[in-house]
This record gives structure tokens, C-alpha cells and sequence, in this order.
């Protein structure tokens, strides 16, 4: 491992500290192949100036959409095989690169990223308050991308980060388990980084921070409901807060039906529950007037604004359990039949378990069906195309009539428009249908089905199979849908029809 190997990536906006940390970094000798820093202030902000220093800086922009849009910038525009991401309020050593050098250095190819140890220090003589314990707590977190280095290839295995988290708030978590889901290890390196205290958000930081349950809402659409766990954080606090308002509710509507007991039991769970959450944030604190006053108010308003931040994120990340289309496309081979590479033989073709039922459940909702199939063997001299004909209309006899057959027979190397992932077989069963390519839904077992659905503007469901690689399920779980088998995978297209 050599500097230069190793790009820096900086997001910033644009904190005093940045100054610092591009001077120690970028000063020092050696130094990395570039420093990148990306302005993710809005565009109106004035141009960043940066000291001029030994090593490369460049200066991008990513418009205000930030942190994990910023490293994509940045990352994007680099060409080492290692980036390391740095936040711009961290502070390091001279010697930081050097140890960063060690951690990465004899590193198998298994292994896709290395986060430093972070440090967090204390207040000085007294305990930390609530806010400052949120960043102390960073110290304890399993992967954090103030100074993580990821290799390039689990990059772009990944596609780096999602731009849908808007803070600095769970992409880095996000990332991390995609990357272990691509089949990635992620270890933890010698180097210590210095993260500051923070404190300037004022008494309502705890409250206005609950927007993070929206990014949590998305974290679970994503990684499913043991995503806590996966992350190694412990359980959340939504049960508690579901009694706290529903005790208060539950008195209020008491109140006004003026059913006594009623009420007084809703107030009476509500203030043990909001007593208990206050003393828990209390007693690890300094315990100074002003702070338990707060504890005791932002305790009150933290559930109600944790389960409204909560619902809009289920909102906007929902997935509608149903799926509205006027046909169905299916891939051949691994999906309809068992995958057989250049299978030339019609006696060769076998169903999968299943295919027929599915394919028949559908027909009888008056649904058009479709197969679009990649066929390489043909411009590989593996199979003749007359054989080929042969195996489609032993397929067509098992499972069909269908309504359309879109096949390619081209190569890699052809360039071709139609050859999955490239949209050209979807869209061309959609107009022989005689339907968009929106209403159409493609039902495969690899990702370039699921690309070539999306690039067409269709739907797309991914069967994955024991070859399936976890990158494209990964994928296909947020852009698309991910079924276990062919009567998963059609059970919201037939609840569309309903
Ligand atoms: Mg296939
Ligand atoms: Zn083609």
C-alpha cells in the first residue's frame, strides 16, 4: 500500500475545522494521491478558500443534497483503489495517513472497508447532557463513515451511497451493510480520530432530532425489521412511546366523555412512562437545573414528534403491497426453466416447480404473458438458431401459449439495444402487447432482468436463485422486489386484479 493509493474525501459545509484538517492532511508527508473536497453547501455559497498545501486538493460541488450525495461526488472523481472518508469537523495527526497506511496495508481482497477507532472526548470536570451524549455515543458505533476507507471495488459493487438519507444519519450504516451484503468484510483499523463534542442545537436538539425515525422507516424497507439488530444497535423506544400517546390520548378523550377513571388511568400511564424516559435521560447527565428542565419537557414532546417523524417515513417508503399491470414478462432461463447454459436440446428444457400453476393462475386473470430472454449461445456459435427454436417451442408447449416472444441473440461484445440489462426486449414485448412498458412487470433471476425492466420504465420482481449474486438481490430489495419463488413474486400482481 502506497499515499498513493489512497484518495481523501471530505464533505463539508464549510466548518472552520476543515482549514485544519486539509493542512494537516494535506501538508503532511506523505501525503494522499488528492485531497477531494465537496462543497455541499447550496450553489448561491460563496467558492470555498483553502490554504494551498503539498498535496492535490480539489474542490467539487453537490448542491446542498447532503453528506452521502457529497461522497458520491467525491468518491465518483477519484481513481485510487482505496477512499478514505473523512467528516470535516474530525481532527487528526500528522501521522495520520501513515496509520491509515498500516490498517490498509496486507488487507485481504475480502475485505471492503476499515473504519477507525473514534474518539469523542468528554466535557471537562462534569458529566455530558443529552445532546452531548448523542455524539459521545458515536464513539460506541459499529461503522462510521467520520473516517472510514472503503475500497474502490466495494464501491462499486454497492454504487456507494444512497442519496435518499438527506443527513448524517444512517447511510453510513446503510452503506456498511450493503457492502457486507455484497459480500464484503469490514474491520476495524488501529488509527484513532478525534470527533468533537458537540453542543450548540439548544434545548429542542433532542426533539427536532427525531427526524431520524423517517431514515430509520427507510433503513427497515431496506434491511428488513431485524435492521437494529444487523446494525448492532439496541431496541428502539417505539413501544414505549406508542403507550406514552396513547395514555394521553386515551385521557384526553376520558376527559371529554368525562369518564373519570378512564382518564385518570390513560394520565397515569402516560406520566409513568414519560417519568421513566426522563429519568433515564436525567441520571447519566449533569442533573443542573436547566438540564433536568429540559429533560423533563423534551421527554413530554419527544414521543408524539418520534411517531409522527415515524409515519411519514413509512409513508414515503412504503412499498403498496399491490402491483397494477396489464401483462407480464418473464425470463426464460433460471425463471420459467432450469438454467442449462446454451441449451440446444428441446428434451433439455425442464419447468420449474411451480411455472405452470403461476403461469396459468395468471392467464385466467386475463393477463397477457411474455418472455424475454438474453440467447449469447447463438452469436457464440454455441447453439445453431435453428435450435434455439427448437427450445423455445418445447417451452412454448410446456408452459405457453405466450403472447409474445422477444429474444436476443447477440453478444457482449455486439452493443446491441436489446441484450438485458439494456431495455430493448421489454420494450419491444410491451408494443407487440400492445401495452406501455409501465404496465408491464418483468419476473426474473438475475440483476440485469431487474435493470432492464427499470430502464425500460417497467416493474421489475428478482427470484433470485442459488447463483443470484448478493449485490443484485441488495439491489433489487429497494428499487425494486425481491420474491423467495414464482407464486411469491406474482401474489401482488394478482392482488392488483382484485
Ligand atoms: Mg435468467
Ligand atoms: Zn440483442
Amino acid at each position: 500500500m502506497k499515499p498513493a493509493d489512497i484518495a481523501v474525501v471530505i464533505p463539508t459545509v464549510g466548518r472552520d475545522s476543515l482549514i485544519d484538517l486539509v493542512v494537516v492532511i494535506g501538508g503532511a508527508d506523505p501525503h494522499p494521491a488528492v485531497i477531494v473536497v465537496v462543497d455541499d453547501r447550496d450553489d448561491s455559497a460563496p467558492r470555498l478558500e483553502l490554504p494551498p498545501v503539498t498535496a492535490p486538493v480539489r474542490v467539487l460541488r453537490s448542491g446542498g443534497r447532503g453528506p452521502a450525495a457529497a461522497r458520491n461526488v467525491g468518491w465518483v472523481a477519484t481513481e485510487t483503489p482505496w477512499v478514505a472518508f473523512l467528516d470535516d469537523d474530525v481532527s487528526v495527526g500528522a501521522g495520520w495517513l501513515r496509520s491509515l497506511l498500516a490498517d490498509l496495508d496486507h488487507l485481504p481482497l475480502t475485505v471492503g472497508a476499515s473504519t477507525a477507532r473514534i474518539v469523542v472526548p468528554g466535557p471537562a470536570g462534569r458529566s455530558p447532557t443529552d445532546e452531548e451524549r448523542r455524539t459521545t455515543a458515536l464513539a460506541g458505533a459499529r461503522w462510521i463513515t467520520a473516517d472510514m476507507a472503503y475500497r474502490r471495488e466495494a464501491l462499486l459493487s454497492t454504487g456507494g451511497f444512497d442519496e435518499r438519507f438527506p443527513r448524517a444519519y444512517r447511510e453510513d450504516s446503510d452503506l456498511a451493510l450493503r457492502t457486507i451484503e455484497s459480500g464484503f468484510e469490514i474491520v476495524t483499523g488501529g488509527r484513532v480520530t478525534v470527533h468533537p463534542l458537540r453542543s450548540r442545537g439548544g434545548w429542542r436538539s433532542s426533539v427536532t432530532a427525531q427526524r431520524g425515525n423517517a431514515d430509520n422507516a427507510l433503513l427497515r424497507a431496506k434491511h428488513g425489521r431485524r435492521w437494529r439488530a444487523r446494525i448492532g444497535e439496541g431496541r428502539g423506544r417505539t413501544g414505549q412511546h406508542l403507550v406514552a400517546v396513547g395514555g394521553l390520548a386515551t385521557a384526553l378523550i376520558a376527559t371529554s366523555l368525562r369518564r373519570r377513571r378512564l382518564a385518570v388511568a390513560g394520565a397515569a400511564g402516560w406520566a409513568a412512562v414519560t417519568a421513566e424516559f426522563a429519568t433515564r435521560r436525567i441520571l447519566p447527565g449533569p442533573r443542573t437545573p436547566a438540564e433536568v428542565a429540559t429533560m423533563i419537557v423534551t421527554s413530554a414532546l419527544i414521543p408524539p414528534v418520534a411517531l409522527a417523524w415515524r409515519l411519514v417515513g413509512e409513508f414515503r417508503w412504503r412499498r403498496p403491497r399491490t402491483l397494477v399491470v396489464k401483462a407480464v414478462l418473464f425470463d426464460r432461463d433460471g425463471t420459467l426453466i432450469h438454467d442449462v447454459p446454451y441449451l440446444a436440446e428441446p428434451d433439455g428444457v425442464v419447468p420449474l416447480d411451480g411455472a405452470a400453476v403461476v403461469l396459468d393462475r395468471l392467464r385466467r386473470r386475463g393477463l397477457p404473458l411474455g418472455v424475454v430472454s438474453n440467447q449469447s449461445g447463438v452469436a457464440r456459435g454455441l447453439i445453431r438458431p435453428e435450435e434455439l427454436v427448437g427450445v423455445n417451442r418445447r417451452v412454448d408447449r410446456l408452459l405457453g401459449p405466450f403472447d409474445t416472444w422477444q429474444v436476443c441473440p447477440h453478444g457482449d461484445a455486439d452493443g446491441c439495444r436489446c441484450r438485458k440489462p439494456a431495455p430493448g426486449l421489454v420494450r419491444a414485448a410491451a408494443r407487440e402487447l400492445g401495452v406501455r412498458p409501465r404496465d408491464c412487470v418483468l419476473i426474473g433471476d438475475i440483476g440485469a432482468d431487474v435493470q432492464a425492466a427499470l430502464r425500460a420504465g417497467a416493474s421489475a420482481v428478482l427470484v433470485p436463485t442459488t447463483t443470484t449474486r448478493p449485490t443484485e438481490v441488495a439491489h433489487a430489495r429497494y428499487a425494486a422486489r425481491v420474491a423467495d419463488d414464482l407464486q411469491a413474486a406474482v401474489e401482488p400482481v394478482l392482488a392488483g386484479r382484485e
